[in-house]
């Protein structure tokens, strides 16, 4: 026995102590339940406004729970005839504490929070649910909300394509629903507002998040960015993607002596990365010449060439490690990414780096104008922005120590309602794909000849399709979910257990359902209920014959062994695979799962190959025939915790980069937010003049007798604020020193501006100038964000030069950042300098949002993502 096993023996593991806490206090809402039960529905429904006003009065929510989730239980009882199961409550207890609960597929995740979005909404300060897509946000919500109108709560739904005010009416429910993406845009959205009434979302109170780990881990990996056009480089993507068959691709990579076999580049999967090797530049070079990108007198090294070779690197990469139907699908003439880990399609994302514009050149679709980061936040930043944050998922146990690291999320596996009975069957390993395919045929014909339900879980579109057609050709009825379409897919998923169904899935298609042996009744009872055709005493009769029905097919799925799961090959993460394998033996129900694998797979080809051909030939096995040895499990789990490890350090690596950014961008909008509220500019204003004077004066002027000094100092003046001062008069006066001669400058300035407000008119100056200092941090924002995406990208190479990447970035970021503050200064001096005082304050701020947003035309719709076109938006001219 080991010392581990031995001290928890002892102690008690952490979880369980933790379990028995939470033990105690689902006693205590138990034993709520009988005086509860005998309240009127109203009387049930008033508990929330007494619960609201004790905690004005200064009980904490902690002490409310034991009552309020007895009250949330009771409610689910009366709306739903469903009561909370005791492990619900201990989830519930979880997800207030601000922990993520793992609970297994089918424990009733969708219920459990009920409790604990009940309570914290007692506050007032809004409840966030966050789910993976618009589908179950929908879903979810109108489900639940159900149950939150019986308790007098509101509900809402923020999903994208809605107007400003459904935003703002949503976020200013009780009890908000929507997804990941939606929730983080409206965040950057928000920030890019010029009035405090367009905001949509208030404080980032609470949020429980569905599916924690595909939300906070998976889709960690890319950032949310809201972007506008800038330059457009399409025929470059074109002439380079031309040039890229002509390359040949090296056997294998240079030795440990750095001799390279014959050929232009070679590519390393495990990282990656493609390389040129010596050859690869000079015959880049040569057909660049070749196609007029590259002056022949001129070197691919020259200083503005350099974004040659960041194309032709994206577009090798597009060559050579983004495989279609794989990475991508082509959907409506547009390439639109695969999410590795779970299968679903993530419209809208792009690929940075050109490396999109590379794939929509490989791919010959229309190649979308290259992107200006007008606004990023990464997942992670975005949700350690709540006050409390918690989730749930049915597997979250393998990355707990991610969740710990990054987030401070402790993770909490709870029991099962029902002991787990699912049978997991060992790997079988077989030497080719081939033999593979063929013994999940036969797993597949020898359930389906009992009547057993199978799931196949692909790790791609294109598997899935391999599988169909084999199934195909054996006459074998099935269907193919790809995670293209939520709802139909959920509906099909939750008929996959009646019986001799067979489905096959990429990783998460149809997810957030249940699935139920012998099918879904309740969907067909609904359809009766709800029928106006069918008188009431004939609809007791079908749904009585519809459940009978329905426990016969049940009871037959059960007898044949429950729904079998087939892995088709393992997955990088063994979190993903149990997902699948968690797809069964739900609530007790019995159930199967076998993963199949080949040595051709890529995991095994990557990262377990050597060990594995080390042990095949010690084996000799005939064809056909599966490897089962322990030695082999090991080996792939093995080679799967490296790949977690390396992707874990990936995502910390991203997250180190964008902490840089995010604590200037926390600067910027905290800058930004207390503008939109303010009342008075005229503080602020004189202040910045002095510094810009300040600065200005700063290079030029040293000693104020010397009268050159002075006119350029004039000059400068002119040339930054475009404002004419004659300082040939300070002469005249006794300026002692340079101090008091910038003061003067300055309040000249000064009085300069507030002459040309005397004399405008009846304007509002207050939002002039709001509008000047918003716009003028905006700008600068933006190019700043370009400055930090084009400095991350070349960064690693400053480790050649024995730098610590990491360092050199934070360093020259703070030192721009620097450099941004005193810019947006300037600018907002000259502007308000420069005010077209015939005009208003739109139509001038209107000429400069299009300049500094690209090329958004009065007719597009607006960059803050409103739906909204930009003339009647954000270039709204008043
Ligand atoms: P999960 O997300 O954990 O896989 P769901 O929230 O989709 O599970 O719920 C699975 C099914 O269990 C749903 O059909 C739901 O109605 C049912 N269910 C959940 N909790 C209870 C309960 N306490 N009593 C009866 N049925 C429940």
């Amino acid at each position: 026995m080991d010392f581990f096993f031995l001290f928890k023996k002892i102690f008690g593991s952490r979880n369980d102590r933790l379990l028995k806490k939470y033990y105690d206090l689902v006693n205590i809402i138990n034993s709520f339940e009988n005086q509860l039960i005998v309240l009127t529905d109203d009387e049930l429904k008033s508990k929330t406004k007494e619960f609201r006003q004790q905690f004005e009065k200064g009980i904490s929510l902690d002490d409310l729970l034991p009552e309020a989730f007895a009250v949330v239980r009771e409610a689910s009882k009366r709306v739903y005839n469903m009561r909370h199961f005791d492990v619900q409550l201990l989830g519930g207890i979880a997800l207030h504490n601000g922990k993520i609960a793992e609970m297994r597929t089918g424990e009733g995740k969708t219920l459990t929070a009920t409790l604990a979005v009940y309570l914290n909404a007692i506050p007032s300060k809004g409840v966030h649910v966050v789910t993976v897509n618009d589908y179950l946000a929908r879903r979810d919500s109108e489900w639940m909300g159900k149950l939150y109108n019986f308790l007098g709560l509101s509900i809402g739904v923020v999903v994208a394509n809605q107007t400003a005010e459904e935003k703002i009416a949503a976020y200013r429910s009780d009890i908000t629903y929507g997804t990941n993406n939606e929730f983080g845009f409206d965040y950057l959205r928000d920030n890019m507002e010029f009035s405090l009434d367009n905001k949509r979302q208030r404080i980032l109170n609470y949020a429980i998040v569905d599916e924690v780990d595909s939300i906070l881990i998976d889709e960690a990996r890319t950032p949310l960015i809201i972007s506008g056009a800038s330059s457009d480089s399409t025929v470059l993507y074109i002439e380079i993607n031309r040039i890229i068959p002509l390359l040949r691709r090296m056997v294998s990579e240079p030795d440990r002596e750095g001799n390279e076999p014959d050929g232009d580049f070679w590519v390393d999967e495990k990282t990656q990365q493609v390389y040129l090797s010596e050859s690869g530049h000079e015959n880049v070079e040569f057909y660049l010449k070749k196609h007029g990108l590259l002056k022949s007198n001129e070197s691919l090294y020259d200083y503005n060439n350099v974004h040659l070779i960041n194309h032709i690197m994206a577009a090798l990469k597009a060559w050579n490690l983004f495989k279609r139907d794989h990475h991508y699908v082509i959907k409506n003439n547009e390439i639109v990414i695969v999410d590795e880990f779970t299968g679903r399609l993530m419209s809208g994302r792009r690929w940075s780096d050109g490396l999109h514009q590379a794939i929509e050149a490989k791919e010959g679709v229309a190649i979308n104008a290259e992107n200006h980061t007008m606004a990023s936040i990464t997942f992670q930043n975005y949700f350690r922005m709540y006050d409390k944050l918690s989730g749930m998922t049915g597997t979250a146990d393998t990355e707990a120590y991610e969740f710990q690291e990054i987030y401070g999320l402790e993770t909490l596996v709870i029991p099962t309602n029902k002991p787990l009975v699912r049978h997991d069957y060992n790997d079988h390993i077989y030497k080719t794909n081939k033999e593979k395919y063929e013994a999940i045929l036969k797993d597949i014909v020898s359930c389906n000849d009992k009547g057993q339900p199978v799931l196949v879980g692909t790790t791609s579109i294109e598997n899935s399709e391999l599988l169909s057609d084999m199934l195909k050709k054996n006459n074998l009825k099935h269907n193919v979910l790809n995670a293209k379409q939520h709802e139909r897919e959920a509906d099909i998923i939750a008929e996959a257990g009646k019986p001799y169904s067979i489905t096959i899935a990429t990783n998460m298609a149809g997810r957030g359902t249940d699935i139920l042996l012998g099918g879904n009744v309740d969907k067909h009872i609904d359809k009766i209920l709800y029928s106006n055709n069918i008188d009431a005493s004939s609809k007791d009769i079908i749904i009585e014959k519809l459940r009978k029905e329905w426990s016969s097919l049940n009871l037959d799925v059960k007898k044949s062994g429950g729904l079998h799961i087939i892995g088709t090959e393992r997955h990088e993460s063994r979190r993903i695979d149990n997902q699948l394998r968690g797809r069964s033996g739900r609530q007790g129900d019995p159930g199967s799962s076998r993963f199949y694998l080949s040595l051709d797979d890529s995991l095994m080809r990557i990262f377990a190959g050597e060990k594995l051909q080390q042990i095949m030939s010690h084996l000799k096995l005939p064809d056909g025939e599966p490897i089962k040895s322990s030695l082999v499990d090991r080996a792939i789990e093995n080679a799967q915790r490296k790949v977690e490890s390396r992707n874990f350090d990936i995502r910390k690596q991203l997250l180190e980069y964008d902490d840089v950014a995010n604590e200037q961008r926390q600067i910027v909008y905290v800058q930004r937010n207390e503008i939109l509220s303010r009342e008075s500019f005229i503080d602020s204003i004189s202040v910045i003049f002095k510094t810009v004077i300040n600065n200005i004066a700063q290079s030029i002027l040293i000693d104020i007798s010397n009268k050159e000094q002075l006119l350029e100092f004039q000059y400068a003046i002119k040339n930054l604020l475009h404002v004419n001062l004659d300082l040939t008069n300070f002469f005249q006066n006794n300026i002692e020193d340079i101090d008091a001669l910038l003061n003067l400058v300055a309040d000249d300035l000064i009085s300069f501006y507030s002459n040309r407000k005397d004399i405008s008119g009846n304007l509002d100056w207050i939002e002039i100038e709001r509008f000047i200092f918003l716009q003028s941090i905006d700008t600068n924002w933006r190019d700043h964000l370009s400055f930090l995406d084009s400095l991350r990208q070349g960064i690693h190479l400053r480790g050649y030069a024995q730098k610590n990447p990491k360092q050199e970035y934070k360093k020259e970021a703070f030192e721009n950042f620097s450099v941004m503050l005193e810019n947006i200064k300037k600018d907002i001096a000259k502007n308000l300098l420069l005010v077209d005082f015939n005009s208003n304050v739109h139509s001038a701020g209107e000429v400069d949002n299009v300049k500094h947003i690209g090329k958004i035309r009065r007719n597009d719709p607006c960059y803050c993502g409103s739906g909204k076109k930009f003339k009647h938006c954000h270039g709204f001219i008043k």
